[in-house]
């Protein structure tokens, strides 16, 4: 009999674990989560009379085909459903829709960017010398340097980095490239990235097999997480909630994890699905090269202000908006807003009288600003004051949930994807059967979460099937 041990029991825990059962069907598998329950970083919960309302991720890519595959594999394609075409704005002393014609902030129709009066003339112009300038090359390896280089700041400060910052709670200007594969493969295979991006809309464009970019269960992402658990049971998996693993020892061919009760579960291999910080000590020992350099990874802490307001006392003109988000240099606490209600079709609330309600998400803090540990009511009257500022009215919400998220995004610095390398073949090298997957290593959304896993658990498979035969 084959013994797993799966560390973690987020998206990619729980998509490992699940993997490894269809895999390897006689094998044994144990997932062990610390927290009280499954799911991670994936969480939703009953608000506004809506159920399964997130309080956190809300969608997932559909480009890359990992979580649509596994959504399908698990009997959730009819499920899923798309954000509403709403613009998105930017507010920068006022409110400034989004120009047309962007990839991830990366402006690809100057005409487009002309128009909006989010940026000044002279910063216009300077991206409009975007596309005769010299290639410029991802070896800096800083998304805020190479914009700046090729657009000028204005465009890195108004565009790129709301835009991607509100992704990950990030400061662009110290996050590498491969952690926003679209622009690092835009800057790697184009000397001009207005050019390039621009070839890339129009095929887009033509290919009738483009649908929508975003999608999401209807009953939240914790459909995709129960759905995962319901399969590991049935498979018989050994899925264990309050149990963290204190250490991992060797023992000959094989492992021994330990959790903080004291009890131990022998594994021919593990996968470790925890955030780095979190793996570190785990690998001490093991492989002290691997544990020293996971220690020194930095997560961004934020908080998630879900807030319910009566539709009667909702301009009617910001229902045909999904939201908007705030530039570092006018912000406060609050990054990011997203109107829910006008973003999900599904997402339409009512109050105990019946009276309808529309839901709004506010993102509180990131990289260099964790507010996590700031008292509720600070939070509120930051969430509340601030985005009536925005707005120009007094928010009335009937009703609110805060969700804090502390070393929620990892943060990708400059060199990542050489330190993930260096972990890895020391990790091959020092404790073989032993696997990293997670947001910390090869991509922080879901779909990377999900493939990830699917590797993992294919190597260890592999590995463990070399091993016996
Ligand atoms: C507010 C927010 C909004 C987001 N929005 C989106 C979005 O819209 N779309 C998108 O694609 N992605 C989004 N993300 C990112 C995405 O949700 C996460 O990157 C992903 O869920 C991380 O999954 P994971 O399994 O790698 O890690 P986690 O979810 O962090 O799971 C790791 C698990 O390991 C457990 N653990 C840690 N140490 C131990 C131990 N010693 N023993 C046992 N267990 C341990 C933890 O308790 C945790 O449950 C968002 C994230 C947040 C926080």
């Amino acid at each position: 009999m084959i013994d797993i041990v799966v560390v973690g029991g987020g998206i990619t825990g729980l998509t490992a674990a699940y993997r490894l059962s269809k895999e390897m069907p006689g094998a044994r598998i144990t997932l062990l989560e610390a927290d009280d329950r499954l799911g991670g970083k994936i969480s939703s919960s009953t608000f506004a009379g809506i159920d399964g309302l997130d309080e956190s991720a809300d969608a997932f890519l559909t480009r890359v085909p990992y979580a649509t595959g596994l959504a399908a594999e698990l009997g959730l394609t009819a499920e899923l459903t798309s954000p509403a075409a709403a613009s998105a704005a930017v507010w920068w002393n006022g409110m400034h829709a989004i120009p047309e014609g962007l990839m991830l902030g990366v402006p690809t129709d100057l005409a487009r960017l002309a128009r909006s009066k989010l940026l000044s003339w002279p910063g216009k112009l300077r991206a409009a010398l975007e596309p005769i300038l010299p290639a410029t090359g991802v070896d800096a390896d800083s998304v805020g340097r190479l914009i700046r280089k090729r657009f000028g700041n204005q465009v890195q400060e108004r565009l790129v980095d709301p835009l991607v910052g509100s992704i990950y709670a990030a400061d662009t200007d110290r996050f590498s490239l491969v952690g926003v594969p679209q622009i690092f493969d835009l800057a790697s295979s184009n000397r001009s990235l207005l050019i390039g991006g621009r070839k890339l809309r129009a095929k887009a464009a033509k290919d009738p097999a483009t649908g929508p970019i975003f999608a999401t269960p209807r009953g939240g992402m914790t459909a995709l997480t129960g759905a995962l658990v319901d399969a590991l049971h049935a498979a018989g998996a050994d899925v264990r909630t309050s149990a963290p693993v204190a250490s991992i020892e060797r023992a000959g061919q094989a492992w021994i994890v330990t959790t903080a009760d004291g009890a131990t579960i022998r594994a021919d291999g593990v996968i470790l699905a925890t955030p780095a910080r979190s793996t570190a000590p785990l690998l001490a020992t093991l492989s002290p090269t691997a544990a020293a350099s996971l220690a020194t990874f930095e997560h961004a802490g934020v908080v998630m202000i879900t807030l319910a307001v009566r539709t009667l006392d909702w301009p009617s003109e910001l229902l045909r908006c999904s939201g908007y988000l705030v530039p570092k240099p006018v912000q406060q606490w609050v990054t990011a807003v997203s109107f829910g209600s006008s973003k999900w079709a599904h997402w339409q609330g009512t109050d105990g009288a019946g009276d309808a309600l529309v839901v709004l998400r506010i993102s509180l803090g990131r990289d260099g600003r964790d507010l996590t540990a700031k008292p509720d009511d600070e939070l509120l009257a930051a969430a509340v004051g601030e985005v009536g500022g925005h707005l120009g009215f007094a928010l009335a919400p009937v009703d609110h949930r805060i969700t804090r998220w502390p070393m929620a995004f990892p943060q990708y610095r400059p060199g990542h994807a050489e330190r993930v390398t260096a972990i890895e073949a020391a990790l091959a090298g020092e404790a073989p059967g032993l696997l990293l997957a997670g947001a910390s290593y090869h991509g922080i959304g879901i779909p990377a979460c999900i493939n990830q896993a699917n590797t993992a658990a294919r190597v260890l498979t592999d590995l463990l099937r070399s091993v016996r035969n």
